[in-house]
């Protein structure tokens, strides 16, 4: 009985040293959208903008046009437009990450269903307001929002890039 307890402690720590290194092996593979230098306007949180709400990413604030890269090798999973993300897109990758890159110009490089590498542009940044009159989501000002999944659950993409 207790070596059996010892045994699933010993195995609980070999599988965290294990998922640890594998983590930092699959983290050290993406790379960051934007290749130019940038800041952060803001952070992945709760945060009072207009109201008190979640913020699922990061914001950039970037000109409208410049490009944003796939993080890695990917697909194109998604590209529309909403309310709060304006036109966006989302990309999938290997070992369950993905990517939402929101208030984009709505002009994209590829479609849905093509294979992107990581040193590919999958969209550019876009206006505040669209050439329709229409607010390009929920935004003051041309910036890339940033959100990443894993496993389809959110992780701050600043635990990763730092
Ligand atoms: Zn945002």
């Amino acid at each position: 009985m207790i070596k059996k307890y010892f045994y699933s402690i010993f195995t609980f720590f070999l599988s965290i040293i294990f998922f640890s290194s594998n983590d930092i092996n699959t983290i050290s593979t993406l790379s960051f959208p934007i290749r130019l230098d940038y800041y952060i306007s803001s952070n992945y949180g709760y945060r009072t903008v207009g109201t008190y709400h979640f913020h699922n990413g990061i914001d950039i604030p970037k000109p409208p046009g410049t490009p944003v890269y796939a993080l890695a090798n990917g697909v194109i999973n998604y590209i529309g437009f909403s309310s709060s993300y304006g036109n966006y897109i989302i990309i999938t990758y290997s070992n369950g990450y993905k990517s939402l890159y929101g208030h984009m110009s709505g002009i994209y490089p590829f479609s849905v269903g093509d294979y992107v590498t990581t040193n590919d542009i999958v969209a550019y940044i876009g206006p505040t307001f669209l050439s329709s009159g229409i607010r390009n989501g929920f935004t003051t000002g041309p910036h890339l929002h940033f959100t990443i999944y894993r496993n389809n659950k959110l992780i701050n993409p600043i635990a990763i890039f730092k």
